[in-house]
């Protein structure tokens, strides 16, 4: 902006005079001569540069080091002088290899000295380290330069993040901040498309941006990190950052805004260019997400800013002149890429800036791994990781989640309705700064008295059962189901278990074998017997028998009593609470009950496998087994727990761990470690304190009510089962016959990713739609997940 820019300042004291409206200082080259020989000792001629508002010589030293002698605009401040002055000593000890000039003192050893022009007017002498390279030309920049450019430009905010001086608050009129007193100039503008525009983007500000900046991060920023304020070498690395004109305090986003507009202006490119720059910026710092909710809209107003500013100074150049001048070229450059971000629709803007910045959250200083484009990732995945499952073909490539939302690298958002884990929402902040301090702060063993781990336990067992008061913190499901049935063995002394048909457990060696979902064919351990899942809707006894909970609860007596003909004594029965892989059967509390008195009957322990239905899933209870009352000698817990962090717990009680602990000496190096246990405090806060278990109740009963006016019109359902924000949706061939209609299963949730929502297929039959959104799901998330579904239904069904 320099060629336009100049410090507009206002409601300064000590300013008499705007040096945009001053003429320059007059001193001819013989006087610039004496006064960098008399003031700086330096006595090589000096060579004039170009400045709109100051002169500006190069000066050679001795040895072969060179200058820049500034010779200030007589309207300029002095305490913004010092201002700058002090900056660039600051910036200079905070990051020195930033390319920034040093101040060269005068002989008195001061940073500048008064002079006298030949008009009788004073003006400020300062010398300068001259900076090697050239202001690269726009088209100059491809994505590497510019991803530095974004570097550079966060790098300098960093390094004036602890500066501050008493002149940093004057206003100036290029603060974006300031864009609402910019409207007594949009009559300057004389083009009426270009005026409605500025107005439209002034109104947005007023209306978006005005209300929460000030809330917004603030410090000294350099705002003006433009094409003319930049040196390049011939390979278009940053060699110097001049012109400090422009500092001010406000929001630190102004500053990449600022670069994003100046440098992209008049590039037809620049919509796509601005995310190399934002993903520089964020490498170096992250923007808050209300930050990169606003830079689109902030990148229009440094446009619009720009026009009004011109349009005004221009009416002064053309009376003075009688002719437009050098300043309409600039003004161009910003009117095309505000034409450009209007033609985008400035929402859309705002979403593209916002996701780029997003997916530098992820890509910020710390982060490894370099972006791959999803096809080169498959193929290297495949080439290091094997034929592991990926989900949809062609698989989902992901970089970023928010809330229920879950984002590509094209920008392409998902309704997430599948992951279970993120319970609190995707990247909840509440969840990861816990994670991030405490990382920061410490993280190490249960070897060393720590808080977290006991408050978190504490806080485990005050949402259990009162009999409960043993909590064993490990890393995975598998692992929490690993040990009670390690528990189980030791207590009973029985060596045998009861699972449900089609049950998951775990992928260790011994829930491997309490998983007959995985079990490949004949695969069928001796210890393990199985018991039907209360499925009352296909299996042996329905819903409309009485009592058909009960009966299933029989099988379980009958599966125990089978062990023993083996010649095994039942030590555990596993138990989903919500029966997920057996199809989505939901919480069946007579069966618990009744399930639970056949295991002490065959004096088995009840494992209540919580891994996936816990965490206020089910809705009404943070338990899914807790609406059986007693039932459960051990809980097991995982995957929502750390809302995606590893953290895992076995609760249980003294008299069944305190033995097992003590004679087996159990430890696990990560299990309850600070950073899992703040993970999984901050977890259960936001779900006790969000009441995301009520939201769970109430959003999945309207979500039931959508999916049940579904089953209605398509003959594709033949069940909906809906229990707070867990829905199975059972696809049949045939609404009679209930033959599983698998395929249709599989297309469906096919069809919804093409359509941007992902669910899940499960059961026994692989015909049942999952659907286990994050439980900040919201009613209109329900319903485009409803909607859709018919859709995709009826598409189906002709
Ligand atoms: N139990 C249940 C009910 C589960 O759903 C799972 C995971 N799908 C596990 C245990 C195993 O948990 P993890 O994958 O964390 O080991």
């Amino acid at each position: 902006m320099d060629s336009v820019t100049g410090p507009l300042r206002s409601a300064a004291s000590t300013v008499t005079a705007d040096p945009l409206e001053t003429p320059r200082p007059a001193f001819t080259l013989a006087d610039a001569a004496r006064i960098a020989a008399s003031a700086f000792g330096i006595s090589g001629d000096p060579a004039p540069l170009h400045s709109e508002r100051d002169l500006n010589f190069r000066v050679a030293g001795p040895a072969g080091r060179v200058f820049l002698l500034k010779l200030h605009n007589p309207a300029d401040d002095v305490n913004v002088i010092d201002m700058q002055t002090r900056a660039l000593r600051h910036i200079g000890r905070v990051d020195p290899a930033l390319p920034v000039t040093r101040v060269v003192p005068t002989l008195d050893g001061e940073a500048w000295q008064p002079v006298t022009g030949r008009d009788g007017r004073t003006s400020f002498a300062r010398l300068f380290t001259f900076l090697p390279g050239h202001n690269p030309a726009a088209r100059d920049l491809d994505d590497r330069a510019l991803f530095e450019w974004g570097r550079v430009v966060a790098r300098l905010g960093r390094a004036l993040r602890g500066f501050y001086h008493p002149a940093a608050g004057y206003e100036i009129q290029w603060d974006i901040r300031r864009a609402a007193s910019l409207r007594p100039r949009l009559t300057d503008i004389v083009d009426d498309a270009r005026r409605a525009l500025v107005t439209r983007v002034l109104d947005r500000f007023d209306a978006n941006v005005g209300p929460v900046i000030d809330r917004l991060r603030a410090q000294v920023i350099h705002n003006d990190m433009s094409l003319g304020n930049v040196l390049v070498d011939d390979g278009c690395a940053i060699t110097g950052i001049t012109d400090f004109g422009d500092m001010t305090h406000t929001s630190l986003v102004c500053d990449l805004a600022v670069a994003i507009a100046d440098v992209l202006d008049g590039r037809e490119d620049a919509l796509a260019m601005a995310v190399p720059m934002i993903a520089g910026y964020t490498s170096v710092t992250s923007l808050e997400r209300q930050e990169a909710a606003l830079l689109g809209d902030l990148v229009a107003t440094r446009c619009a800013t720009a026009v009004a500013i011109t349009a005004w100074r221009r009416q002064g150049e053309q009376s003075e002149q009688g002719q437009p001048g050098e300043l309409s070229s600039a003004a161009d450059g910003a009117w095309r890429f505000l034409r450009l971000l209007d033609a985008e629709g400035l929402d859309r803007v705002g979403f593209l800036f916002s996701d780029a910045a997003g997916r530098g959250r992820g890509q910020g200083a710390g982060v490894c791994y370099r972006p791959v484009p999803t096809a080169d990732l498959l193929r290297a995945r495949r080439a290091v990781l094997g034929p592991a499952t990926l989900s949809y073909d062609p698989p989902v490539h992901l970089v970023r989640g928010e809330g229920v939302w879950l984002f590509d690298p094209e920008g392409r958002r998902y309704l997430d309705a599948y992951n279970n884990v993120p319970v609190a929402g995707h990247g909840h902040p509440a969840v990861t700064d816990a994670i991030a301090t405490q990382v920061h702060l410490l993280n190490t063993n249960t070897r060393y008295l720590h808080e977290a781990i006991v408050e978190l336990a504490e806080r485990l067992l005050a949402t259990m059962p009162g009999h409960f008061d043993r909590v064993l913190l490990v890393n995975s499901g598998s692992e929490a189901n690993d040990i009670a049935w390690r528990i189980a063995r030791f207590v009973t002394g029985g060596r045998g278990a009861v699972v449900t048909r089609c049950a998951y457990h775990g992928v260790t060696h011994a829930t491997t074998d309490l998983s007959p979902e995985e079990w490949p064919a004949g695969f069928a351990p001796e210890h393990v017997a199985l018991a039907p899942a209360p499925d009352g809707y296909r299996g042996e006894h329905r819903r409309d028998e009485p009592g058909w909970e009960e009966r299933y609860g029989a099988d379980v007596a009958t599966a125990a009593a089978e062990l023993d003909t083996r010649g095994m004594r039942l030590a555990a029965m596993f138990v989903d609470s919500a029966f997920i892989s057996d199809g989505i059967l939901g919480p069946v509390p007579r069966y618990i009950r009744a399930a639970a008195r056949a295991v002490h009957g065959a004096g088995g322990l009840f494992v209540a496998d919580e891994v996936q239905a816990g965490f206020g899933r089910t809705g009404e209870h943070l338990w899914s087994f807790a609406p059986a009352g007693a039932g459960p000698d051990i809980v097991t817990l995982g995957k929502p727990m750390g809302n995606g962090f590893p953290v895992a717990a076995v609760v249980t009680r003294s008299d069944l761990a305190d033995d097992f602990a003590e004679r087996t000496g159990y430890f696990s190096t990560f299990g309850g470690n600070p950073v899992a246990c703040a993970a999984g405090l901050a977890v259960l806060r936001v779900v006790q304190e969000g009441g995301l278990t009520a939201n769970a109740a109430q959003v999945g009963a309207h979500l039931r009510g959508r999916l049940e006016s579904l089953a209605e019109r398509h003959r594709l359902v033949g069940d909906v089962r809906g229990w707070g924000l867990l829905a199975g949706i059972e696809l049949v061939r045939d609404l009679q016959a209930r033959e599983p209609a698998a395929d249709a299963a599989k297309r469906a949730a096919g069809r919804l990713r093409e359509r941007g929502i992902l669910i899940g297929v499960t059961g026994p039959a692989g015909n049942v739609l999952k659907i286990r959104p994050p439980l900040v799901f919201e009613r209109q998330h329900a319903d485009l997940l409803a909607e859709t579904l018919d859709e995709v239904l009826t598409e189906l069904e002709t």
